[in-house]
C-alpha cells in the first residue's frame, strides 16, 4: 500500500509545477470562489474540454482536486448533472444544448436528475416502455419512471423513451432533456427505509417536448445510453464506503481503538477481515488511478472493484450495528448513544447499505459483466418476456 501511493504521489506534478501556481494565484485573488466562479474557471470538470473545462489530463485533474482541497474550496453538488448529463452532452449535445445547459450545471444552480428505471425496466434497461411520439415540431412523452433520484429538486432530467416501438430491444430508444416544471411531470415522493426522501416516482402523461430536446439522433438513445452509464469522474474521493461517500473501514478501526478495543473474538477476526477488505479495495482504487494516470484505459479492475466495493460497504455497516450492541438496532438509539455509536453517519449507512448492491447495476449484473466481458465465459441466455439478457443489454452504470 506504501509503495503504491509513494508511486502515485511521485506521478503528481511538484509544488513549483506552473499549472499549480497559476491556480495558487487564482485562489488567493478568490479566496472563497463562489459555485458560478469555479464553472466559469473551469475547475468544477477540469477534464471536460474548454470552455466548460480546462481539458485537463488525468494528472492535471489530480492536481486541480489537490489544490482545492488544500484551499478548503468545495466543488458544487451536481451528481448527475456532472457525472452522467453532462459527459453525454459533451459527447453528443448540440451546441445549444451545449451552450444552454452545462455552465449552470457545472454552478450547481440547475440540477440534474436521470429518467431511465420504470416500474419493469432496471436491469433489463432496454426493455423500458416510456413512449415519445412526435406531433409537429413537438414530442409528446407518456410513460413512468421509478427510482429517479433528485426528481424533486431537479430542474431537468435525462430522460429515454421508446420512439420506435416496433424496432428491436435497445433499437428505437431516444435521448431527451426534460424540463422537471413540463405540464404533465408529476413527480411522487418516495422515502427509503433510512427515512429519507431522495428518490421517486415520476409520472409523464402527455408532456410536450420541443424538438430541441432530442439529444443525439432519433432512435441512436441506446449507445448515449451507455456513455451515460458508463461515465464515473476519476476522483480522489476519501473512498468511503456508501458509494465512496460515508466512512471507511479504517474509521471504524478507529472508532474501536477510541472505545478500548473490542474483546469478543469473532467481532475481532470480522473487523480484520473488514480492515484486509478496505487495503484491497484501497489498492485496486490505486491501480485504477496509477493505470490512468500513466495514460491507459481503466481495465477490468473497475468492474471487479465495484463489485467488491458493494459488498465491502454492506460488511462494514453490518460490523458497525453488530459492535454498537443492542443499541444499534435502534435509529434513535444510535443517534443518542455513547460515543461512537452517536455518529448517525453509522446508523444511515448500515439502513442505506441494501441498496449498495442494487442501484448502479445490481451485484448479479456486475458478476454477469464480469463473466462475460472479462472472463470469457458463455453468454447468460436471455430470459423469457426480457429484451435481452446478456451483459451488452444490461444496465452497467450507476442510478
Ligand atoms: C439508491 C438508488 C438510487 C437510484 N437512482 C436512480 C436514478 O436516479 N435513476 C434511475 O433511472 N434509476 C435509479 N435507480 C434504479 C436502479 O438503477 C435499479 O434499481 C437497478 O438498475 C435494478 O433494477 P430493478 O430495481 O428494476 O431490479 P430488477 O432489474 O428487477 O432486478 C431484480 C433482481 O433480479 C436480478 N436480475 C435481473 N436481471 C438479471 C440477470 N440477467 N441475471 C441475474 N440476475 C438478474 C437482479 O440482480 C435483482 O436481484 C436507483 C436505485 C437505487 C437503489
Amino acid at each position: 500500500m506504501q509503495a503504491a501511493l509513494g508511486g502515485l504521489a511521485a506521478a503528481l506534478p511538484g509544488e513549483d509545477d506552473p499549472r499549480r501556481l497559476e491556480l495558487r494565484r487564482w485562489l488567493e485573488a478568490h479566496p472563497s470562489p463562489s459555485p458560478r466562479q469555479l464553472a466559469e474557471r473551469g475547475l468544477v470538470a477540469p477534464h471536460w474540454p474548454p470552455p466548460w473545462g480546462l481539458g485537463a489530463d488525468a494528472t492535471e485533474q489530480l492536481l486541480v482536486d489537490d489544490e482545492l482541497r488544500r484551499a478548503g474550496v468545495r466543488r458544487p453538488d451536481n451528481p448527475i448533472g456532472i457525472g452522467w448529463a453532462g459527459p453525454t452532452l459533451l459527447h453528443a449535445g448540440s451546441e445549444e444544448q451545449k451552450a444552454r445547459y452545462l455552465l449552470p450545471m457545472l454552478a450547481g444552480e440547475e440540477i440534474w436528475c436521470q429518467l431511465f428505471s420504470e416500474p419493469d425496466a432496471g436491469s433489463d434497461l432496454a426493455s423500458l416502455a416510456t413512449r415519445a411520439e412526435p406531433d409537429g415540431d413537438e414530442w409528446v412523452v407518456r410513460g413512468r419512471k421509478v427510482w429517479t433520484s433528485y426528481a424533486h429538486r431537479a430542474r431537468f432530467g435525462i430522460l429515454l423513451a421508446r420512439t420506435e416501438p416496433e424496432a428491436e430491444a435497445h433499437q428505437g430508444i431516444s435521448y431527451f432533456v426534460c424540463p422537471m416544471d413540463a405540464p404533465g411531470v408529476e413527480v411522487r415522493p418516495l422515502v427509503d427505509m433510512t427515512g429519507t426522501h431522495t428518490f421517486n416516482e415520476v409520472l409523464l402523461d402527455e408532456v410536450r417536448l420541443p424538438a430541441g430536446s432530442l439529444v443525439g439522433a432519433r432512435g441512436q438513445g441506446w449507445s448515449l445510453a451507455r456513455v451515460t452509464l458508463a461515465n464515473e469522474r476519476v476522483s480522489l474521493s476519501t473512498g468511503g464506503a456508501l458509494w465512496g461517500m460515508g466512512p471507511t473501514a479504517a474509521d471504524l478501526v478507529e472508532a474501536v481503538r477510541a472505545q478500548g478495543g473490542v474483546g469478543d473474538a469473532l467481532l475481532r477476526q470480522r473487523l480484520a477481515r473488514l480492515w484486509s477488505e478496505g487495503e484491497v479495495l484501497g489498492l485496486l482504487r490505486l491501480r485504477t488511478l496509477a493505470a490512468v494516470l500513466a495514460g491507459s484505459v481503466p481495465g477490468p479492475e473497475a468492474s471487479v472493484r465495484k463489485a467488491l466495493a458493494d459488498a465491502h460497504g454492506q460488511h462494514l455497516m453490518d460490523l458497525a450495528r453488530d459492535l454498537s450492541g443492542a443499541e444499534g438496532m435502534l435509529l434513535g438509539a444510535a443517534r443518542n448513544g455513547p460515543a461512537p455509536w452517536s455518529d448517525a453517519g453509522w446508523a444511515y449507512g448500515f439502513l442505506f447499505s441494501p441498496a449498495l448492491t442494487i442501484g448502479g447495476g445490481t451485484a448479479e449484473v456486475q458478476r454477469n459483466i464480469i463473466a462475460e466481458r472479462t472472463l470469457g465465459l458463455p453468454r447468460d441466455p436471455a430470459p423469457a418476456g426480457t429484451a435481452a439478457g446478456r451483459a451488452g443489454s444490461l444496465r452497467t452504470g450507476t442510478g
